[in-house]
């Protein structure tokens, strides 16, 4: 099964089918790229992104 992006927060989830940052379970398959933050305060593309933890999140959430 292909990893599972949040379409609230484009965290992307590994396993589960619970979003471990918001909680949400509105997940899809549907995304494409795919950013790795490790510092989010001083990241641009987390900014531009409006990611506020750490991990790997979908640049692009399709559906
Ligand atoms: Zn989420």
């Amino acid at each position: 099964m292909p990893d599972q992006a949040c379409k609230n927060c484009r965290f992307i989830v590994m396993q589960g089918g619970v979003c471990p940052i918001c909680g949400s379970n509105q997940l899809t398959t549907k995304w494409s790229g795919m950013v790795v933050v490790l510092n989010v305060e001083k990241s641009e593309i987390a900014k531009k992104l409006g990611i506020k933890m750490d991990g790997s999140y979908a640049i692009n959430i399709n559906g």
